[in-house]
C-alpha cells in the first residue's frame, strides 16, 4: 500500500510538471491523456520552478475539519488566485438577487441538498467573474464531491491538479470534538491539543490548540453535532462518497495525496514542498 501510495504521489507529481508545461487548452480525449503519460515515462521532467507560468487550476479535497479551507485559502494568497469554496457560492446567491436566489432559498429552507446544476450554474458565473477581471487560476474547496460533478467540471474546465489533504483519523477526530464556538462573538476556536507519540516507525504528531482570548473563554459553547458518534458518521459519509473522485482524479493522474504532519506550522512548509513553491515563499517574502 505504501509503494502505491508512493507511486500515486509520484505519478501526481510528474503530470503537475508536464501540465504545467501545457498550454490552458482542455484536456479531454484519451489521446491527450496517454500521450501526457509517455511523456512522464519517457523523459521525467524536473518539476518547474516558475509559478507565473503554471495553471494554478486545482482542486482542494479533504474530509470535514482537515483544516481544507485554512489551506486553500492560504494557498490562494500566495498564489494569487481566487479561492473558490462552494459553500462561499451558495451563501453569496442566497444573499443576493441573483437568478438562483429564489430557488436556492427553497431548496435550503426545506433542508434539501443544492443540486449539481444549481451549484455548477454557480460556479460558472464565478469563473467568468474571475475572467472578466482578469484573474486567472483558481483552487477549488468543497466541489467537486461525487463522480457526477467531476465529470460535469470537466466539461466546463480543465483540472491540473487535485491535491487531497488527509490526517489520521485520531488527530482529526480530537480536532473535530475539540472545536468550540463563542457564543457572543462566533469567534471559533480549537481546545484539543493533540500529542500523539511516534511508536512502531510512525510519527508522532502535535497540535497546538487555537484557545480563544479570555474574553470569549467563558462564553465557548459546542456545536451539538460535534459528538463523537456524529462526527465519527460524518467522516464515514465523506470517506465512502470522497473515494469514488479520488479515484476518478488518481486514474487521470492529477491525485496528489497529502498527509498533514500536525498543525499548520508543520503542515504548510512541508505542503509548498510537495507543490514544489517553497521557492516561491521564499521569494514572497524577500519581497515583502
Ligand atoms: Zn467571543
Amino acid at each position: 500500500m505504501a509503494v502505491l501510495n508512493r507511486v500515486l504521489r509520484l505519478r501526481a507529481a510528474s503530470s503537475f510538471s508536464v501540465r504545467s508545461f501545457r498550454s490552458s487548452s482542455f484536456l479531454n480525449s484519451e489521446t491527450d491523456l496517454k500521450a501526457s503519460s509517455s511523456v512522464i515515462a519517457q523523459n521525467s521532467l524536473p518539476l518547474q520552478r516558475d509559478v507565473k507560468d503554471r495553471n494554478v487550476q486545482w482542486v482542494f479535497l479533504g474530509c470535514p475539519g482537515v483544516g481544507k479551507g485554512t489551506y486553500a485559502s492560504r494557498l490562494s494568497t500566495l498564489l494569487g488566485v481566487p479561492h473558490i469554496a462552494t459553500g462561499d457560492l451558495v451563501r453569496d446567491e442566497l444573499s443576493s438577487s441573483g437568478p438562483f436566489a429564489l430557488q436556492l432559498a427553497e431548496v435550503v429552507n426545506q433542508g434539501k441538498l443544492v443540486s449539481d446544476e444549481i451549484i455548477i450554474n454557480l460556479l460558472s458565473k464565478r469563473l467568468e467573474a474571475s475572467a472578466a477581471k482578469g484573474e486567472t487560476g483558481f483552487i477549488l474547496d468543497g466541489f467537486p464531491r461525487t463522480i457526477r460533478q467531476a465529470e460535469i467540471l470537466e466539461g466546463v474546465t480543465d483540472i491540473d491538479l487535485v491535491v487531497n489533504l488527509k490526517l489520521r483519523e485520531e488527530a482529526l477526530l480530537a480536532k473535530c470534538l475539540g472545536r468550540r464556538i463563542c457564543s457572543e462573538c462566533g469567534g471559533n476556536y480549537n481546545v484539543a491539543c493533540i500529542d500523539i507519540k511516534g511508536e512502531d516507525g510512525k510519527p508522532g504528531m502535535y497540535m497546538a490548540p487555537l484557545l480563544p482570548p479570555p474574553h470569549c473563554a467563558s462564553k465557548l459553547i459546542t456545536r451539538s453535532d460535534d459528538t463523537e458518534e456524529v462526527v465519527k458518521e460524518r467522516l464515514r459519509i465523506y470517506n465512502d462518497k470522497s473515494q469514488p473522485v479520488e479515484g476518478f482524479y488518481c486514474s487521470r493522474g492529477k491525485l496528489l495525496e497529502f498527509d498533514l504532519p500536525g498543525g499548520i506550522p508543520e503542515s504548510w512548509p512541508k505542503l509548498l514542498q510537495a507543490l514544489n513553491l517553497e521557492d516561491h515563499e521564499d521569494k514572497q517574502s524577500a519581497a515583502a
